[in-house]
């Protein structure tokens, strides 16, 4: 239990929050200067504080507070880099050009512990200059777990981390990696030892695994062992990648990076894959695969409601105003959908054609009815402008509240069987059960007696 606790406030401490970024850019070409200052706050949103000495740099640096520095070698009053040591000072991490590359300036630069240097070899330094800033920024968004029994070793590739500014959580044993892990479900990346004494990285990985997958989670295993076959045995447990000690710490950075690259990478196709691509909200795949675990997961003393939506006379608006028009009242539609939801309780997508779907969680029929209601009246209050006239649209409305042990697609035809009742009870309205009286006509009777 304490070391649950201690697990908690492990992770609570590390949380930061929010900073705008400051960047100090240090270089003497006026040309540079303005042209890397425009680009970086055009590209990156930082504010760029800039200066053309080592005297004006100090300045700075004894008023402000900066997230990174950016800094030329030679300055005017700092012929032989003594910018480096000034900004170590300071603490500001640091990325350095360089006219040019040589390996004895490699290894003055590992020592300095700047985050990165680049070498000006022409038109493509601008390029290289923001996207290793972009970088650095977005790195804050990342939290990183490193697991290791023995505490210097622990530190040093703390220290390396959090010099490219990641959020960077510490456990000393693979029990404590578990709880953290357990405790605080923001961690992207867990860097591991081999060897330590409760469980070594192989059993930690494997643990890891059972419930975050790697495309949730990156391991990178690290090791002083000599056995040559302990790398594949990590990435046959699961790990993505694994450096023997002693490594540079430049290799240990590039492997991050590319680990933390490819997260991105799945994260943002992840966001393409559920995402309907005109109205930007989720779409049909999306909607039945969250709602089908929601449901599978529900507990039978937490209700939860689900509504189909379709906008009555679509076809009459494609076919008068075209279907640019058409497109852009699915949009309006949508918006006022996202408007109107909370992102924790209610989940609304895109089906396909004019049909939506809204699933409320801890939402019961009566309160389903209401929500729905008050959707419908903001969609009736919407108004379209196309080519001089004004449109206006209306919805209808079929929600039933869950019931548990149903499977969740009978409980959708549950609810388009209502809106089915809406539709052909003149359209502009809200079904529920609790308005099943109301719509039990002569006409409709066979449709609801369907319901049961
Ligand atoms: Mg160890």
């Amino acid at each position: 239990m304490a070391a649950r606790k201690d697990a908690r406030r492990i992770a609570s401490e590390a949380t930061r929050e929010a900073v705008s970024n400051r960047i100090l850019l240090i270089e003497d070409s006026p040309a540079m200067t303005m042209l890397l200052r425009q680009r970086m706050e055009e590209e990156t949103g930082a504010e760029v504080i800039c200066c053309d000495s080592h005297a004006a740099a100090r300045a700075c640096l004894e008023n402000e507070q900066f997230t990174l520095a950016l800094t030329g070698l030679n300055l005017p009053d700092s012929p032989r880099g003594e910018i480096l040591a000034l900004l170590g000072d300071f603490g500001v991490p640091t990325i350095v050009f360089t006219a040019m590359f040589d390996p004895e300036a490699r290894e003055r630069y590992a020592q300095k512990k700047i985050i990165d240097y680049i070498v000006k070899d022409g038109p493509r330094t601008v390029e290289t200059v923001l996207h290793t800033v972009a970088r650095i920024l977005s790195n804050s968004a990342f939290t990183i777990l490193v697991v290791d029994d023995a505490r210097s070793a622990r530190s040093g590739l703390v220290e390396i981390l959090k010099r490219q500014n990641f959020r960077v959580l510490e456990a000393h044993s693979g029990t404590q990696a578990l709880e953290i892990i357990e405790a605080e479900d923001k961690i992207e990346l867990v860097v591991t030892d081999y060897h330590m004494p409760d469980m070594d990285g192989y059993e930690l990985t494997r643990r890891i695994r059972e419930t975050r997958s790697s495309e949730e989670m990156r391991i990178v295993g690290v090791s002083s062992s000599t056995d040559r076959w302990l790398s594949a045995s990590f990435l046959k447990a699961g790990a993505c990648d694994f450096i023997y000690r002693p490594f540079v710490p430049e290799e240990l950075q590039c492997r991050i990076d590319n680990n933390i690259e490819t997260l991105k990478q799945i994260q943002r196709l992840r966001y393409l894959a559920d995402r309907d691509y005109l109205t930007g909200l989720s779409n049909r795949r999306c909607f039945f695969e969250k709602t089908r675990h929601m449901e599978a997961t529900r507990t039978p003393e937490h209700c939860s409601s689900v509504a189909i939506l379709d906008i009555d006379h679509f076809k009459k608006i494609n076919d008068t105003y075209g279907h640019e028009a058409g497109d852009r009242v699915l949009k309006m539609v949508a918006d006022a959908l996202a408007e109107t939801c909370a992102p924790a309780k209610h989940f609304a997508a895109r089906l396909g054609g004019e049909e939506f779907a809204l699933y409320l969680r801890n939402t019961d029929a009566f309160q389903a009815h209401s929500f729905c209601e008050k959707v419908r009246q903001q969609i009736e209050e919407l108004v379209m402008e196309v080519n001089n006239h004004e449109i206006a649209v209306t919805v209808s409305i079929g929600v039933v509240e869950t019931e548990t042990g149903e499977s969740f697609d009978n409980n959708l035809n549950a609810a388009d069987q209502l809106l089915y009742l809406a539709k052909s009870s003149g359209r502009n309205r809200v079904y529920s059960t609790l308005t099943l009286p109301e719509a039990m006509t002569a006409a409709n009777a066979s449709a609801v007696a369907e319901l049961f």
